[in-house]
């Protein structure tokens, strides 16, 4: 199976930090990266030091509903060389939480709770996620950190996200 990943999409990106709004509705505030090391949304990359950052609030769903969520994640604010869609292979080694949202008559607004699960650092996270997705209940998959519960990233199939 292959996995189309998505972070923060660029262009939503450019158009949040053209408002100078999040998507709380709080100011951007743009810091410089001293150490590196953040867990970066929109190229799902590790920063770097010296690079312009913000932590935004950030929603990663295309529907309203009431599974909506939005939190904190952080991103560039300038110069993000932005991602290709391919599996962020650094997260196989981090725990994360996957999230299973449903494909209810065309619109992703449910969470299909049998599916969600815990993988840890290591166990496998491409592959839980792609047993996820075949599921036939589920459309598209989120996957979180599991201390913070920050969004990571979305993950669908190509056929799933033409739908
Ligand atoms: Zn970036």
């Amino acid at each position: 199976m292959t996995l189309l990943i998505t972070g923060m999409p660029g262009a939503d990106l450019l158009t949040m930090l053209a408002t100078g709004r999040d998507d709380t509705g709080a100011a951007i505030e743009p810091f410089e990266d001293e150490e590196g090391g953040w867990r970066l949304r929109c190229c799902l990359q590790d920063s770097r030091p010296g690079d312009r950052l913000a932590v935004i609030g950030y929603s990663p769903f295309a529907w309203s509903g009431p599974y909506r969520e939005t939190g904190p994640v952080v991103v560039h604010v300038e110069g993000c060389p932005g991602h290709d869609g391919g599996f962020p292979v650094q997260f196989e080694e981090r725990d994360q939480v996957i999230r299973a949202f449903g494909d209810d008559g065309g619109r992703v607004n449910t969470q299909v709770y049998d599916r969600n699960r815990l993988v840890r650092a290591g166990a496998g996270l491409a592959t839980a996620i792609e047993t996820v997705l075949a599921d036939p209940r589920v459309r598209e998959v989120h996957a979180h950190n599991v201390t913070s519960q920050c969004f990571s990233f979305a993950a669908t199939t190509p056929e799933d996200s033409d739908r």
